[in-house]
């Protein structure tokens, strides 16, 4: 991500639970358990958030700290090297602090380790001096909620798994809830927009709001350059063509791997393992990332035998089905 999209994300972020779209029961869920934890003056229970990137994870973290009250502590699984680097964020913590771990799948294993009793029992392990006199003393931390995020669940190692009290899992958005975020974002960006222009960009950007606000932000050049600043259903279908953006939203992986099932494999069933290796991605990521959503779409389909392409990943690369060999189909 870009240093622009980075700042675009912080400026577009939904401050609380009022202004988040979509996700309801994820957030119907989460309103529930913050509700009780105040009440009682206690952390939340330690929160696990999964689905794919740009759906809302770090944003939903946030709203979780804002509506507890307390301070955020953000940090992601591949920047603590060493129990050190966690110890040091986790007794810098105030009383029900929220610590968000992103991409916590990707923690080291002795960072993990030390994270449990950490989570379990609110004390840690630090070591004092080193060499032969080495000691290791606990040390009690403040009660806190961790809020870890993944896109791919899948790797978590079960004893990390079990140690979340709630699990939440984030899923594409449909085209009328990432309009209504456009629109919230147009507004922010002080751009006017269309109705059907927001639509427009909504079916494009792949069921995901980063997609859809990178969209409208790229869209908005093309309106104020081309055009007089408002972004016109014209303008947004000449500018999402010209920045090669697919008529139903999907990316480049999303197309290679349709495309791949349909010219090597006769539109399948195909095993993943034989998908991933074709197209050069993790089979794992190709489950937990491109799948969810080409199924969603009626793309694709899990059948015991393999994934095989429908007739609407045809029709959308304008391929024509194999012969099916059958003399009657
Ligand atoms: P993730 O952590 O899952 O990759 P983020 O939380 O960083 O995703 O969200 C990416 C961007 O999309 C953020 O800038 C945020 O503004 C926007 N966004 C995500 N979910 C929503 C939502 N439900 N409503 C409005 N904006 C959203």
């Amino acid at each position: 991500m870009s240093a622009a999209d980075a700042e675009a994300d912080r400026l577009l972020r939904p401050p609380s639970f009022a202004e988040f779209a979509g996700q309801d029961r994820a957030v119907e869920n989460l309103q529930v358990f913050i509700a009780a934890a105040r009440k009682r003056g206690e952390a939340l229970d330690h929160v696990l958030l999964h689905g794919p990137p740009g759906l809302g994870k770090t944003t939903l973290a946030h709203i979780i700290a804002n509506e507890l009250g307390v301070n955020i502590r953000i940090t992601s699984g591949p920047v603590l090297e060493k129990p050190a680097d966690l110890a040091g964020l986790l007794t810098a913590l105030q009383p029900r602090d929220v610590l968000f771990i992103d991409e916590i799948h990707r923690l080291s294993a002795t960072v993990e380790e030390y994270l449990y009793a950490a989570m379990e029992d609110f004390r840690i392990d630090i070591l004092l001096d080193s060499g032969p006199n080495a000691r290791a003393v606990q040390l009690r931390l403040e009660p806190f909620t961790l809020v870890g995020a993944t896109t791919r669940s899948g790797l978590l190692s079960a004893p990390l798994r079990s140690r979340f009290g709630i699990t939440a899992r984030m899923d594409y958005y449909r085209p009328e809830v990432l309009q209504r975020i456009l629109q919230r974002s147009a507004r922010i960006l002080d751009t006017p927009i269309e109705e059907e222009a927001s639509a427009e960009i909504a079916r494009r950007s792949r069921g995901t709001p980063r997609i859809a606000n990178a969209l409208l932000r790229r869209v908005r050049d093309f309106a104020e350059v081309k055009g007089m600043g408002t972004i016109t259903h014209a303008i947004s279908r000449t500018s999402l063509d010209a920045l090669l953006v697919d008529e139903h939203g999907l990316d480049e992986m999303d197309n290679r791997i349709l495309l791949t099932i349909i010219e090597k494999f006769r539109g399948g069933p195909v095993g993943l393992n034989t998908i991933a290796t074709a197209v050069g991605e993790e089979p794992g990521t190709i489950e937990e990332v491109y799948e969810p959503f080409l199924i969603q779409e009626g793309y694709l389909q899990r059948t015991a035998r393999g994934r095989e392409v429908t007739e609407r990943a045809y029709e959308h690369l304008r391929r024509s089905r194999p012969e099916t060999g059958r003399l009657f189909p």
